[in-house]
């Protein structure tokens, strides 16, 4: 590898200068977080405002599984995220819109107004019924009403279920009988990347689809489309905004009552129902955002790219920056529309600080060249993030060089719906950085590796990422199946969270994550993450995107399978392909040479831009009959075409 990617990249001298906290500072904490949790824990949670301050703080098990975090603390959601800022930023912006057409006229709603807003939008949830401990569906767009509808449930102890607006009729009525929910929130149409989307009609297709009765349908209007309402049960926003009162009390909660439940991206198999609860989410959500994006009480602008569909964007649009008493931006369209240069354009427009994006985006975005980016004025960050992926360390620095101006941190935060917000990530002020690394853990996590008998692994070494004790952000169960929990999580490894996730822990104390452990291979006895061979597939300047998967191979045991994605114009023949494989071999070594190289024009992908890797596996071992779950693919007729290529190989 290159020296650049294997470099340390120390503290940048103005994050060092402003940040709320230094390499001593993590340390002493870190460490007290882990030899005197409760009291680590009792002075930290003052970060939020208690209607009634817990006096126990983790009382949790993993075996059995049962997990609390200051059970007896009473508090609100939502009104930590708007009520209790008003005093200092009423007319602060706390949200600002930025449509799909860029020619449309951006939105800023201040704290006073979000507040209001809020309690409109939580009075209509009272007026249809709606009650504290309710499942309410949120199927939005990403406008506004989608931050205020979930803090709008969150104020009555309604619990929220946001399914990404996106999905297919039939995967969000599996959602719908998932959490029995009686009442959905909806617009008439979404817009993205220039498309109009029908949201309501899918939802009126949803409920035929799903066995749980519906009993009623708010509905936003966005577009001003002409949607069919059903009597008795439709009702427009709009309509009940006007009869309803802009003041609502929020709700007592006790701090293990039910937040939301989020259903995760699919990527492994039929979506989990994660359950997470009021005062630990709330209560960790809030201290990663402020330490992880050096957040101090400026009142400044935040941007994360994703979409309030997925955790990263509950966590880090929503209740994370909120909570701190931040602006955020929240963006309806997609990177590439109307240019390639839109996120740019966008952050020139607005001024964030920071910016929170995924390796996907970066690596879409890179293939464009540096010319998008550099005719825009980004002179406002003072951070980068990255979350979703382990990011490859060309993407790593070119988003560096190119975004940062070679001044700015990046952060890389791994983390996952399960466990609520942020656990291994940089801490900007405090941990020099290396491309490709999530660094280190955050205050409370105890990562560690074991081997396939579940053995700790000590040292510099590769393994299963598991974590050894429990946190406050930590999922509480799977909705209505804590059996499921206890089995996909806790009986690997008994006694420990195991996440899934395979990590590289080198001589420094970095934590690498490789990727899903069901991608690591083993080729002729060495064990190999996907990743790193993905990594150097993509460091060929003709690659796009590449996956990696194992499949059977008579003499290896698994052979190395590829799947290669050429930038534009470029043809995938015999001639890339042996530059391929010899660039493979160059960069990790004869073992990792690649046994086949299937060129192809996409890759299936989730609609939150993962990869799912297990349908490409059951391609690649020539298995069609079993591909699972796709309802949650981006576009299902790749995976046609892929399995015609396999054929015709
Ligand atoms: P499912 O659990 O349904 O298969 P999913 O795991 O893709 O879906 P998420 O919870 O959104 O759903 O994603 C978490 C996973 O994403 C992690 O387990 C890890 O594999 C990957 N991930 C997230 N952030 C990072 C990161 N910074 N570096 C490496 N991998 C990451
Ligand atoms: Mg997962």
């Amino acid at each position: 590898m290159s020296d650049a990617t294997t470099a340390t990249y120390p503290v940048p001298a103005h994050t060092a200068a402003r940040t709320i906290c230094d390499t001593e500072t993590y340390e002493a904490m870190y460490r007290r977080s882990l030899e005197d949790p409760d009291g680590f824990w009792r002075e930290q949670i003052g970060i939020v405002d208690w209607i009634k301050t817990p006096g126990v703080m983790g009382n949790w098990s993993y075996a059995p599984v049962d997990i609390k975090w200051f059970e007896d603390g009473v508090l609100n959601a939502c009104f930590n995220c708007v009520d209790r800022h008003l005093p200092a930023r009423a007319d602060q912006p706390a949200i600002v819109w930025e449509a799909d057409d860029p020619d449309a006229a951006s939105i800023t709603l201040t704290y006073a107004e979000l507040h209001a807003e809020v309690c409109r939008f939580a009075n209509a949830l009272k007026a249809m019924g709606v009650a504290k401990g309710d499942r309410v569906t949120i199927y939005l767009p990403m406008i506004p009403e989608a931050a205020v509808a979930m803090l709008a449930c969150a104020r009555i102890g309604a619990v929220h279920s946001v399914v990404f607006a996106g999905f297919s009729a039939e995967a969000v009525a599996g959602r719908i009988d998932d959490a029995k929910s009686d009442f959905i929130i909806t617009a008439d149409e979404g817009r993205r990347g220039g498309k109009t989307i029908p949201l309501k009609q899918t939802i009126d297709d949803a409920i035929c689809h799903a066995w749980h009765e519906v009993k009623g349908v708010l509905v936003v209007r966005h577009t001003g489309a002409d949607v069919p309402m059903t009597h008795a049960r439709d009702s427009w926003w709009h309509d009940r905004r006007e009869t309803v009162s802009a003041d609502c009390p929020a709700e007592p909660m006790n701090a293990e009552d039910p937040l939301f439940i989020l259903y995760t991206s699919g990527s492994t198999g039929k979506p989990k129902g994660v359950l997470h609860t009021t005062g630990g989410y709330l209560v960790w959500t809030t201290l990663t955002f402020k330490y992880v994006f050096d957040w101090r009480d400026e009142g400044a602008l935040h941007w994360c790219t994703a979409d309030v569909g997925w955790v990263t964007g509950h966590s880090y649009i929503v209740y994370g920056p909120l909570s701190n008493g931040a602006s955020t931006l929240m963006f309806e369209g997609v990177p590439n529309y109307p240019a390639v240069d839109r996120f740019w354009a966008v952050i020139e427009k607005h001024r964030p600080a920071t910016f929170y994006t995924a390796p996907t985006a970066l690596r879409a975005l890179m293939r464009e060249g540096d010319a998008p980016v550099l005719k825009h004025d980004l002179s406002s960050l003072r951070l980068l993030g990255t979350v979703g992926e382990p990011i490859n360390p060309e993407a790593w620095l070119w988003y560096h060089r190119v975004a940062g101006k070679e001044r700015l941190p990046i952060v890389d935060t791994w983390w996952q719906t399960e466990t609520g917000g942020i656990l291994i990530s940089p801490l900007p002020g405090a941990i020099p950085t290396k491309p490709g690394s999530a660094t280190k853990p955050f205050f409370g996590i105890e990562p560690a590796l074991v081997d396939a008998d579940g053995k700790f692994i000590e040292g510099p070494a590769s393994g299963n990422l598991v974590l050894k004790s429990s946190w406050p952000g930590q999922a509480r169960t799977l909705y209505g199946d804590h059996q499921r929990f206890a089995e996909t999580y806790f009986s690997a490894y008994k006694g420990l969270y195991f996440t899934g996730d395979g990590s590289r822990h080198d001589e420094d104390g970095y934590w690498w994550i490789t990727g899903r452990v069901d991608d690591v291979l083993n080729v002729s006895g060495h064990r190999l993450g996907t990743a790193e061979v993905e990594s150097a597939l993509v460091g060929h300047p003709k690659v796009a995107e590449a996956a990696v998967v194992g499949y059977p191979h008579d003499i290896k045991g698994q052979g190395i399978y590829c799947y290669v994605t050429p930038i534009a114009g470029v043809e995938g023949d015999a001639a890339l392909e042996a530059e391929l494989k010899a660039e493979v071999r160059r960069e990790i070594g004869p073992i990792a040479t690649p046994d086949q190289i299937h060129f192809t024009p996409a890759l299936p992908k989730t609609r939150s831009g993962k990869i799912m890797r297990r349908i490409l596996r059951k391609i690649a071992e020539n298995d069609f009959g079993s591909l699972g779950d796709t309802t949650t693919l981006a576009d299902p007729s790749v995976v046609d075409s892929l399995i015609a290529g396999r054929k015709n190989r």
